[in-house]
């Protein structure tokens, strides 16, 4: 049996074992998020909001790859935890994460000869933002970073396909082996850790404060089943995720991107930062908001970086390339935003559908124009065809050459374009990742507006800053999530003994 195969026998299993063995009504989704569909659906199960207790070790805050990474690894220190969540499905933007998880020198980057170094990362990294990267903690995700991999692996959450995101010069991007997209695999993985470890999963439970007593933490308010309650516990974990959904906050903080769209779950609206924020937490860069080049503007749907890492082109409406299509976000969306008009077509040919499987979800989602030849595809979106086919052919060579004359690219250029059919996405920007948040140090710990670390306060993921400086590098989050998630849950457990 494949191993995702076994995944899913597991996961149905599991979840019969507990609804049998609890004997009551619990709380059931089946999933439907894209990246699910691509690598496999699966039903969850909740615990029943009347079995929440008054008292944990650690409480968690928020069901992403960050919460659920901290609940696994205190729940492995010994800690009695439980994960709150505020939406009715668990998983938050990790479950949307699409091109995969950066890490270096990695076991599955030696075994493709991949010659990558932490401090190639480092500087890369810190490149990408600007020199604005807060380097204590920049450095222990990259020396972090083939760690998590290991983790996640012996976890069953094996990511040994690898791929290439902008900005980086090395192939640093792991993902499911095969090709298919990051979040829902890792989000299922780490479901089925919790449940195996009984760790308590409630859905629509909103921690609407977090309670302290002489400057220690003391526990949480939350909403749940239509009731405040007060839960106690030495410890909180604050993985809440970011605010990109919250346009109005994003446009507070960067007028400039007022009217954009936002590739964000609706749940990510910077909850965690206002209650890290009454208890004295300090915050950084929080104006710092990504925008992402290429997100369909109908259904706010990303197109993954992984696209472009695999070898597409972004043409103008006259068919020309105008960008270095993998250098960083920022300056292919600034790119695109001086367009006139200010769209672009993401270009690709049926040999790059076969590398990136999360394409088959933007075809079920009618965001992909396709036709036998080059000439049909331009006549259909509306492009030159004669100026599509030359842009095509200089590319074609460039690959063969391995030298961009034209922008520069020296990654993603392993294949030509020349295998029909041949397919177009039309995209522009939309808001898609918040960079800024709460401050911690390096152990998870929040800091207040002083420096000191807040007694009992740990976070971990997108609510937190610093990390990306001014440009997060796409693979970076889910990077981030992992490695500071699992070391908030063990700095965590570590702090209630
Ligand atoms: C479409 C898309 C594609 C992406 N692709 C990639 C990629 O390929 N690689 C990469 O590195 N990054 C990617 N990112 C970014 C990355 O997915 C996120 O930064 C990361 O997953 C955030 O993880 P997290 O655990 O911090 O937060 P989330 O995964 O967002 O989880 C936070 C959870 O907390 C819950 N919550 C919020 N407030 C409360 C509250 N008050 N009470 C209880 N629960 C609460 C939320 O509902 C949510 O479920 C992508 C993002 C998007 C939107």
């Amino acid at each position: 049996m494949k191993r995702r195969s076994l995944f899913c026998f597991l996961l149905a299993f599991v979840a019969a074992f507990i609804l049998v063995a609890c004997g009551k009504t619990e709380t059931k989704e089946t999933t439907t998020t894209t990246e699910e569909a691509v690598s496999g659906a699966s039903e969850k199960v909740y615990t029943d909001p009347s079995e929440l207790k008054d008292s944990y070790d650690v409480i968690v805050v928020g069901s992403g790859g960050a919460g659920m990474s901290a609940a696994i690894s205190a729940k492995d220190a010994g800690a009695n935890v439980v994960v709150l969540e505020k939406m009715p499905v668990i998983g938050g933007n990790t479950a949307k994460s699409s091109a995969g998880m950066n890490a270096s020198q990695t076991k599955f980057q030696e075994a493709e000869g991949i010659a990558d170094s932490n401090d190639k990362f480092y500087e890369e990294t810190l490149k990408g933002g600007g020199g604005t990267n807060n380097p204590d903690l920049l450095r222990y995700l990259v020396d972090n970073s083939a760690g998590a991999i290991d983790w996640l692996d012996g976890l069953g959450i094996t990511l040994s396909n690898i791929t290439t995101t902008g900005g980086m010069s090395e192939k640093r991007t792991h993902r499911p082996a095969d090709g298919s997209a990051v979040g829902g695999y890792l989000v299922n993985g780490l479901y089925y850790n919790l449940v195996e470890r009984k760790v308590p999963i409630f859905v629509n439970a909103e921690v609407t404060d977090v309670t302290a007593k002489d400057g220690a933490v003391t526990g949480v308010k939350v909403k749940i089943d239509g009731k405040e309650k007060t839960i106690s516990a030495k410890a909180v974990v604050l993985a809440t995720g970011g605010f990109g959904a919250d346009l109005d906050m994003v446009a507070k903080l960067n007028p400039a991107l007022e009217g954009y769209v936002t590739t964000n779950q609706p749940g990510s609206t910077g909850d965690g930062i206002a209650l890290a924020e009454d208890e004295g937490a300090a915050t950084v860069d929080m104006e710092q908001i990504q925008i992402h080049p290429t997100v369909e503007q109908e259904t706010s749907y990303l197109i993954t970086e992984a696209v472009r890492g695999e070898g597409a082109i972004l043409v103008n409406a006259k068919g020309e390339r105008f960008v270095n299509e993998l250098e960083t976000r920022d300056k292919v969306s600034a790119a695109i935003n001086a367009l006139e008009p200010n769209y672009a077509y993401v270009i690709f040919d049926d040999a790059l559908k076969d590398r990136v499987k999360a394409i088959a979800q933007y075809e079920s989602k009618g965001l992909v124009t396709t036709d036998a030849t080059v000439a049909d595809l331009a006549k259909e979106i509306d492009v030159p065809a004669e100026t599509l086919q030359a842009t095509l052919d200089t590319w074609n060579q460039a690959v063969a050459d391995k030298n961009d004359a034209a922008f520069g690219r020296t990654s993603g250029m392993d294949h030509a374009l020349n295998t029909g059919s041949y397919h177009a996405i039309k995209v522009a920007p939309g808001v898609h990742h918040t960079m800024g948040g709460v401050k911690i140090n390096t152990n998870a710990e929040v800091l207040d507006t002083n420096g000191q670390a807040i007694p009992g306060l740990y976070a971990a993921g997108e609510v937190t800053g610093g990390v990306h400086g001014k440009n997060r590098i796409g693979g970076n989050a889910v990077a981030d999530i992992i490695v500071f998630g699992r070391q908030a849950g063990t700095q965590s457990a570590a702090y209630v003994k």
